[in-house]
């Protein structure tokens, strides 16, 4: 199974529009972040999650050309805003894609591109299955486990499949859910930046967290330009814990 972060940035992406920041500034090609995506190659067939803004931009510089199944983690813009360029590989594929999220996730996306939901269709639209999932589901006889986390008041999903759990915009997890991820080889979580946050985990939650798990590596994403330079960041982190970045690949 293999894992590349196609964006690790917050929702205005790193640089900011306007920003002059040291981060928003910097050359490096860790420094440069598009909106939180990754995509999950399992037997061939690859797992979209989220389709956020950058969609059109993160399959062209990474050469994906075919989108088997999508996993929403929540309905906010960063995340689902570039839902209409699956219609790309529905042209290329010739069938639908099927998607997954939590009731929330299909009640939001059913009202906000209800022109794709709608039983009359217009032609040429994405062509998307949406199902819901509240409990462990299989996708190519692999079993998916959602898990519940709190995007302040907001219910949202991660996602464990095999030794991999993929975790976004959470604020807080409760031990139950917790527990789900306990043995994952690889956690990827969301990251915002040192200052509390009402909605999202900051650097020190982020670490309590992980503290409370039993897990091997851990990957940051959903990373904002005040959280600090790439370089600089990682250097504080614990030795288990770096921050992602984009086009960063992993196999497990
Ligand atoms: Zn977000
Ligand atoms: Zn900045
Ligand atoms: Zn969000």
């Amino acid at each position: 199974m293999k894992i590349k972060f196609l964006g690790t940035g917050t929702s205005q992406g790193i640089p900011v529009i306007g920003c002059e920041c040291l981060v928003c500034k910097s050359k490096k090609k860790e420094d440069k972040r598009l909106r939180s995506s990754a995509i999950l190659q399992i037997s061939k067939k690859n797992i979209l999650i989220d389709t956020g803004p950058d969609l059109r931009q993160q399959s062209l510089k990474n050469n994906i050309n075919r989108i088997d199944y999508v996993l929403y983690t929540h309905a906010h813009r960063d995340h689902v805003s570039g839902i209409d360029e699956l219609r790309s590989f529905n042209f290329i594929q010739k069938k639908e894609i099927k998607a997954f999220g939590n009731r929330e996730l299909v009640n939001q996306l059913r009202k906000d591109y209800s022109y794709i939901f709608s039983d009359l269709k217009y032609p040429g639209l994405p062509d998307i299955e949406l199902n819901t999932v509240e409990k462990n589901f299989y996708i190519e006889n692999v079993k998916v486990i959602p898990i519940k986390v709190k995007h302040y008041k907001l219910n949202i999903l991660g996602y464990r499949i095999k030794d991999l759990t993929y975790i976004t915009d959470a604020k807080t997890i409760n031990k139950h859910e917790l527990k789900k991820i306990n043995g994952s080889k690889i956690l990827v979580i969301n990251c915002l930046q040192i200052k509390e946050h009402l909605s999202h985990l900051n650097l020190k939650e982020m670490l309590n967290l992980v503290s409370n798990i039993d897990v091997g590596k851990v990957y940051l994403t959903h990373i904002s330009h005040n959280l600090g330079l790439h370089d600089e960041v990682n250097k504080k982190l614990p030795k288990n814990i770096e921050l992602a970045y984009d086009n960063l690949e992993l196999s497990l």
